[in-house]
């Protein structure tokens, strides 16, 4: 059994292990606590920006009724699509928000990291497979690979870094991408040196040798206390302000889920994924998370503007009515790899997807059920 403490938080972890067979083999995380989300929180109404948007941010309270922006600007490693931005860029951005009285949350991806972060001295970071291979792999609409960093590995810290100087330049929380393991056609999972060390010293046994529901029972807490190293970082940063801690568990995937990665964060977050059963999934998650916010991303399928707003609005009737807090693309991603982030359309230039907004962000502009 062991304890650990991960600063500012509370995280009691009970790890059980029998040899190196497996045959008791046991990691739970059992008791996890961690600051509730600010009261903002449970009644967000969130819209994506850029810096670019700054000029934009009063049209973005007053004229379609956000409350929260997502901000997709990073300070110091992108993931090959999200924009970087200096941080006196974002700071500026926050500054001005905060004066429209917007909240900001700062996205950041977890995980991945473009090829030229991997070139420097952070080779050694990466995940990798069972035959010592690091994890990269180049998606349809990014320019260079990502490559997968582990939590196990300096990285974290690196993040948590980020993370606390994202909060003390004011911002209201941090979003935290792509939470996982990447290993692709092979075991999922990490094998890498830190994690080797790191299981060893925790449980006794060996990574190589037990069973892959061990190691990945084990990987998904070791995630966790990275989401709560983060979290620490930020709290330590700014230790007045509550923050909303989230990250995109949308997966059906053995850890990123909202069973093994819910209980580290103080708002939850998914992509609409659900289909026709959209809802019954949203009341399901709502009804699993004790009572934390829920925040859903809309991520329709991007067609012509009419067809794109029809499916805003079928899916925003859905989330709102299951007492989630909904999260739209102010604009819509771009899948170029010639010019990654966001493309043009945007509901500052398409009057069918801003009036979309409007009915559903507006106090009053939507009957409410
Ligand atoms: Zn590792």
């Amino acid at each position: 059994m062991i304890r650990c403490l991960v600063s500012g938080i509370l995280i009691v972890a009970w790890v059980l292990i029998g040899d190196s067979q497996g045959e008791e083999t046991r990691v739970d995380a059992k008791e996890i606590k961690i600051a509730p989300a600010p009261a903002w929180a449970a009644s967000a109404r969130v819209l994506s920006a850029t810096c670019d948007d700054i000029g934009r941010l009063a049209d973005t309270k007053d004229r379609f009724g956000a409350t929260v922006v997502l901000l997709y600007a990073v300070g110091q490693t992108s993931n090959g699509w999200c924009p970087e931005a200096s941080y006196e860029r974002i700071g500026e951005f926050i500054t001005r928000a905060h004066e429209t009285e917007l909240k900001v949350v700062c996205y950041f991806d977890t995980t991945l990291a473009e090829e030229k972060f991997f070139q420097g001295a952070h080779c050694e970071w990466a995940q990798q497979d069972q035959s010592g291979k690091p994890i990269h792999y180049q998606p349809k609409h990014i320019r260079q690979q990502r490559y997968a960093f582990c939590f196990n590995s300096p990285w974290s810290k690196y993040v948590a870094s980020a993370a606390s100087r994202y909060a003390q330049l004011g911002a209201d929380g941090v979003f935290l991408d792509n939470p996982d393991y990447y290993t692709f056609g092979g075991k999922k999972s990490c094998f890498c040196a830190n994690c080797q060390r790191c299981f060893k010293e925790e449980t006794g046994g060996h990574i190589f040798a037990v069973t892959d529901d061990t190691r990945l029972k084990w990987l998904g807490k070791c995630l966790g206390e990275h989401i709560s190293r983060v979290h620490g970082a930020m709290g330590k940063a700014t230790p007045d302000r509550p923050l909303v801690v989230t990250a995109n568990i949308c997966g059906a995937g053995p850890i990123r889920n909202m069973r093994v990665l819910g209980p580290y964060l103080n708002v939850l977050f998914r992509e609409v994924g659900g289909g026709a059963e959209l809802r019954k999934t949203l009341e399901a998650d709502l009804r699993a998370c004790s009572g934390k916010p829920l925040w859903v991303i809309m991520t329709t399928p991007w067609g012509d503007p009419p067809e794109t707003a029809r499916s805003l609005a079928a899916q925003l009737e859905d989330v709102l009515g299951s007492g989630a807090c909904p999260m739209v693309w102010a604009t819509l991603p771009s899948w170029n790899p010639e010019r990654p982030g966001f493309g043009e359309t945007s509901i500052y230039s398409e009057s069918l997807l801003g009036d979309v907004v409007k009915k559903f962000y507006l106090p009053g502009s939507r009957t409410q059920k």
